[in-house]
């Protein structure tokens, strides 16, 4: 058989120096002259196109070409060797070529139907407390999503059968659909509609899964919550999604973080912001509160003078950080709080106050005084 067998060169009619791009371009001006499509009438045309394509097969690969250049045909390797057009290695590759030439034309060689698809990914939005993104710990969540069947596996045939391929598109998945146009018979490729692309028909459908090959499950899973997490967290949860389809892997679950807003705490990235009201007698005598934080109160000194606006930090009293280590920390911002009905006692004493206040406003210190009879009039 090899004996026979033409120069490939020859059969493509170039030189034996032609570059890649030669090569390429006498393939298609070939392929598109023998298209076993093209010359339905010619029962040469086929064979002349199996022995184009696999010329080309060898010469458009610069390690087989140049094999090929040393050995010539070798019935050990390369096409041919199997015998069948079918049968031979590289196909994708001149496949692709194929299509490109034909403008998704194709009609030519066995196209694979549709192989394994990773499932859909789910969403599900899950609500926490501050408490519960500052401690952590898992939730159970319901979510409802298809799996493979368990009883046809997936296969949407009754357990016991099997899918049979499909007899209209011969298991490719693909119809060719030809018109005429005013410009000539037109063929175009579209999904099967006797097996909607699958390249198998069920004669006698799974019971369970009504042919569909998944079903729609209620599932209870955990999800862990790490300490720390933020609103907006994305938390993925591998292979919770929908079913894949053909074998193919489930797609993912993705769980939203959204922390419920808290009555005392404000959050900025690791930190807590928390607004203490101090009645405005404590702001300026200075006193010891108890501030609130996620793991109990604590102590905090306010010291004499302490003026509106004034921020204490407390270290290590924040979230805890969720990419490293250690916490945030609790910053406590001072709302100096004027009282708005008055005692007859508290007037009483706040008038004594603004007295003394007032006097002292007059009478400036000693050395502001000095300051003022001394200092060049600024
Ligand atoms: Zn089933
Ligand atoms: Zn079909």
């Amino acid at each position: 058989m090899a004996e026979n067998k033409r120069d490939y060169y020859e059969v493509l009619g170039v030189d034996r120096n032609a570059s890649t791009e030669e090569i390429k371009k006498a393939y298609r001006r070939l392929a598109r002259k023998y298209h076993p499509d093209f010359n339905k009438d010619d029962p040469h045309a086929a064979e002349k196109f199996k022995e184009i394509n696999e010329a080309y097969e060898v010469l458009s690969d610069p390690q087989k070409r140049e094999r090929y250049d040393r050995f010539g045909h070798d019935p050990g390797f390369g096409p041919g060797a199997g015998g069948g057009f079918e049968g031979f290695g590289g196909f994708g590759s001149i496949f692709e070529d194929i299509e490109d030439l034909f403008g998704g034309f194709g009609g030519f060689g066995r196209r694979r139907p549709p192989g394994p698809e990773q499932g859909q990914h789910l969403r599900y939005d899950l609500e926490i407390t501050l408490e519960e993104a500052y401690h952590g710990g898992t939730r159970e969540i319901r979510v409802t999503r298809s799996e493979t069947c368990p009883d046809c596996r997936g296969s949407r045939a009754r357990p016991g059968t099997q899918p049979e391929t499909c007899p209209v598109c011969g298991g490719t998945g693909q119809q060719q659909v030809t018109r005429e146009t005013l410009f000539g018979r037109m063929i175009n490729i579209q999904t099967c509609v006797h097996c909607s692309g699958r390249g198998t028909v069920v004669k006698e459908p799974c019971p369970t899964c009504r042919g569909q090959g998944q079903v729609l499950r209620d599932r209870t899973l955990e999800v862990k919550i790490p300490p720390g997490v933020a609103d907006g967290t994305r938390l993925r949860i591998p292979g919770g999604g929908e079913a894949g389809l053909r074998g193919g892997p489930p797609g993912d679950l993705f769980v939203i973080i959204s922390v419920r807003r808290h009555k005392l705490f404000r959050r900025e990235r690791d930190d807590l912001i928390y607004e203490l009201s101090l009645p405005m007698a404590l702001a300026a005598l200075g006193t010891e509160v108890d501030v609130p934080t996620l793991d109990g109160p604590v102590a905090m000194k306010v010291p004499e003078g302490t003026q509106p606006g004034t921020v204490f930090r407390l270290r290590g009293k924040g979230m805890p950080r969720l990419h490293g280590l250690g916490k945030g920390d609790l910053r406590v911002i001072v709302k100096v709080v004027v009282p708005k009905r008055l005692t007859p006692r508290e007037r009483e004493l706040l008038t004594e106050l603004a007295r003394l206040s007032s006097a002292e406003d007059k009478g400036k210190g000693f050395f502001d005084r000095m300051k003022d009879a001394f200092g060049g009039g600024h």
